[in-house]
Formats: C-alpha cells, structure tokens, sequence
C-alpha cells in the first residue's frame, strides 16, 4: 500500500476514533451493540455505501466516488442500486476463508460494522454474531 494511501487512512481513522469517542460516551444512541463477530466474511461479501438519489443521478459524482473507494478501500463496484440508493461493491482483501486479508488498514466502514445509527435500530446479516439491545 502507497505511502499517500495509509496517510489518508491515518486521517481518515483518526476522524474516526473521535467521533466514536463521542457515540460511545457522550451522545449515546438508544441503542447498543452486543455480541461477537464469528468472522464468517459474510458482510465483506456486499458492502452497500448510501448514495442520495441526486449522487446516483451525476456522471461527475459517480466517477469520482467510484474511483476514489476503489483506490482508497480496494474495493470493486458490483452494481449500483438505483431502487434503495446504494453503491454495492465487494472488497479485494476478503480471503477465501472469509477473513480480512487487510485488517489493520480496513476501512472504518469495516470498523463501524454492525452500523450503530441514532435513529434506526440496528440491522443485521442473517447468522451474524452481532444483536442490538436498547439500553
Ligand atoms: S456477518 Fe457478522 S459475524 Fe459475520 S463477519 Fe460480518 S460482523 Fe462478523
Ligand atoms: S477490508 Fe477487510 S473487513 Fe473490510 S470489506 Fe475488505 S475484507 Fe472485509
């Protein structure tokens, strides 16, 4: 990996780790995440990133978003999911046991999953080894 790439995630990571600093003690969602990753890679297999109608809609935007998480994330677009807004795409690392080829350097949308959201409870992947409780 490029010198300017890890830099970026450093940046990236570190935008990261304050605004979970926050989540975890200072805002708190109602709800809370409980439970063990069992590391079946399953949730590496399609990785769905939220795009606003008007994103999808834009050539420019398109292209740049798309190069950019290919390059910085290593990922691969699948398809773009115009129905429910979302960019799909599988990642290069995902071993063939279903673990991460590049876990220190994952990106924190890999780190943040199961997506603890302040308004919506928590949704999880069928056999996962995560659950949401309220607190
Ligand atoms: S689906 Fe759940 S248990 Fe499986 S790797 Fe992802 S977070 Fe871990
Ligand atoms: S970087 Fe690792 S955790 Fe993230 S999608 Fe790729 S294989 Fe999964």
């Amino acid at each position: 990996m490029g010198l300017l790439k890890r830099l970026i995630i450093i940046l990236v990571l570190l935008d990261n780790f304050l605004s979970q600093i926050v989540k975890n003690y200072i805002l708190k969602p109602r709800w809370k995440i409980e439970g063990k990753c069992k590391q079946c890679g399953i949730c590496c297999e399609e990785i769905l990133l939220k795009a606003t109608p008007r994103q999808l809609s834009s050539k420019l935007f398109m292209d740049i978003a798309i190069r950019w998480i290919s390059w910085l994330f290593d990922f691969i677009l699948l398809r773009v999911d115009y129905e429910n807004g979302y960019l799909v795409w599988t990642c290069k690392h995902r071993c063939p046991d279903g673990k991460c080829g590049n876990y220190f350097w994952r990106p924190n949308v890999c780190r943040n999953y199961p997506l603890l959201d302040y308004f919506e409870e928590p949704k999880f992947l069928p056999d996962c080894g995560f659950r949401a409780e309220l607190r």
